[in-house]
């Protein structure tokens, strides 16, 4: 479901990595003694982990309901797992799904870049600016934004 002929291989080896815990989250360094902060650097409210910054944090997960609105229906915000999901529950047809799965690789990305931005670099984005990326130029933020027409040849 992450790795696909299409898919830019940095996005799906961040997405990899977020579904075998390999991204070091604060309660994995917690876990061995490494001293880190555990607050969630995007909403401040609650402990980082991987199911909390993808996508049960307030500020990522706005960031991938606008770009699969269909989330914005669930009484509850969706881990990892649920919203990789959704995407086949939609009926979509196969174009369409990679298209989705794409985005959500992509969004598991820039939002891992930036946390590491927020925290390492001192670089904040908003949930507005982040899906565009820094640059205009960035090619994954614009990948985001190709049509699905383009998409599909
Ligand atoms: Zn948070």
């Amino acid at each position: 479901m992450v790795w696909h002929k299409k898919y830019a291989l940095r996005y799906s080896a961040t997405a990899w990595m977020a579904f075998k815990g390999g991204l070091k989250t604060a309660d994995i360094l917690n876990a061995r003694g490494i001293i880190s902060s555990n607050t969630c650097c995007f909403c401040h409210l609650e402990n980082e982990s991987m199911a909390h910054l993808f996508f049960e944090c307030s500020f990522t997960f706005n960031i991938i309901k606008k770009f699969l609105p269909w989330l914005g229906n669930l009484l509850m915000k969706p881990n990892l797992f649920q919203v990789f999901d959704s995407v086949l529950d939609q009926g979509f047809n196969a174009s369409h799904v990679n298209y989705y799965l794409l985005t959500v690789c992509a969004s598991i990305y820039f939002s891992w870049r930036a946390r590491n931005d927020r925290i390492f670099g001192g670089i904040l984005d908003c949930q507005n600016t982040l899906p565009l990326g820094r640059s205009f130029g960035q090619p994954g933020a614009m990948l985001l934004f190709c049509p699905i027409r383009a998409w599909n040849r």
